[in-house]
């Protein structure tokens, strides 16, 4: 039996890199799963206080999240569903890999760096960086984020992890923090895990196509929400970032953003065309112009996108106490089986009373 977990942070409403390289693929794994198979996705709320967020906008993007799950077609009946906030053992597992993490391995993560808005050979513990005058402090939280994740992953004892590749460095660190963690307490407590990647691994930016698509991007029009309207989607592609080359072609190192767009549409249309490069062949050539391959992705993007979109706002209409009961169950849930596996965890440590 596999038990699969992931998260997504709580840092805005999922966006179509989310969704194709993340929810989607969720939703297919808990509707292909075998009777004994566990699936938990959790909503990492600890994650995104890595970053400064006001509380009441935390609040606010936690709900829209669990809607966002239910809209997509998460089941809480199928998949535990739940607040990582919920369940302590998550920090407390934390603590405990914090003694065996590697400062040097987490220094060369790249995701605090891009954070921060660094190079990617950034040095944290080069303080001539930190001594600029503008330039914000390493907060330790963000700097130790990759323990956080690797303990969400190795308190269910996860056989896989569903992520897009921005995280598969991350997974790696979570695996080989297992393996150094077993062999040092002498027993197979943790498991390390297997990455499973989406075939739409990478969605790219819509105004900077060689970043990819954030929920944290401060520019709005770089991304497609889950529930922006047919308007919206439209308005968004038209003003995407493209070339001036003339026609349509797909080559993601020339073309970024044309190729980014084809890619979108083909994450779509994944069993009519064996590639991108199939599909802009066969839609599209040297004749077409951009503004109609904008035209056909952003429709091809709101046909895909409607179902969802309504869903997510009959789930927002939910109350907030049904709301919260149904993910306060999950956690429950949750919060047994992790219990379980880190008193297992901590016994093998000599800690607690037998
Ligand atoms: P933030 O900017 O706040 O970090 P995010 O958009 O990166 O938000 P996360 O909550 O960090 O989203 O990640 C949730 C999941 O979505 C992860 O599995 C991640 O790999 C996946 N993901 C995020 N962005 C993309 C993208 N552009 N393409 C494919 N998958 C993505
Ligand atoms: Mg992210």
């Amino acid at each position: 039996n596999r038990i699969i977990f992931s998260g997504i942070q709580p840092t805005g409403v999922p966006h179509l890199g989310n969704y194709l390289g993340a929810l989607r693929p969720w939703v297919k794994l808990q509707d292909g799963a075998a009777p004994d198979d566990q699936l938990l996705f959790s909503i990492v709320d600890l994650h995104a206080i890595t970053i400064k967020q006001d509380s009441s906008l935390l609040r606010q993007w936690r709900k829209e999240m669990f809607a966002s799950f239910l809209a997509v077609g998460l089941d809480p009946k199928k998949s535990i569903l739940y607040a990582q906030s919920d369940v302590p053992a998550h920090a407390e597992l934390m603590w405990i890999l914090s003694c065996s993490a590697s400062m040097g391995y987490l220094s060369r993560m790249t995701q605090w760096k891009s954070k921060m808005s660094l190079p990617s050979n950034a040095n944290p513990f080069d303080t001539s960086t930190s001594k600029k005058k503008d330039a914000p402090a390493l907060k330790l939280g963000l700097f130790s984020y990759p323990v956080l994740q690797a303990a969400d992953i190795l308190l269910y004892k996860t056989t896989h992890v569903p992520v897009g590749e921005d995280q598969a460095q991350h997974l790696e660190f979570a695996r080989e923090l297992a393996i150094t963690f077993n062999h040092s307490f002498g027993a197979e407590l943790l498991v390390p895990p297997q990455t499973i990647i989406s075939p739409a691994k990478r969605v790219m930016s819509l105004a900077e196509p060689t970043k990819k698509m954030s929920k944290s991007d401060p520019d709005v029009k770089s991304r497609i929400l889950i529930t922006d309207t047919k308007e919206k989607i439209h308005k968004k592609i038209r003003v995407a970032l493209t070339d001036s080359i003339q026609g349509v072609s797909y080559n993601r190192e020339t073309r970024p953003g044309v190729s980014n767009l084809i890619d979108i549409m083909y994450h779509f249309q994944e069993e009519q065309f064996t590639s991108p490069e199939q599909l802009a062949q066969d839609l599209f050539g040297p004749e077409t112009s951009l503004k109609a391959l904008k035209e056909k992705v952003a429709d091809t993007v709101d046909e895909h996108l409607r179902e969802v979109r309504e869903a997510f706002n009959n789930a927002m209409s939910m109350g907030d106490a049904e709301m919260s009961g149904v993910a306060r169950e999950s956690a429950n849930t949750a919060n047994q089986l992790a219990s379980s596996n880190l008193k297992t965890i901590k016994a093998q440590m000599g800690l607690g009373w037998d």
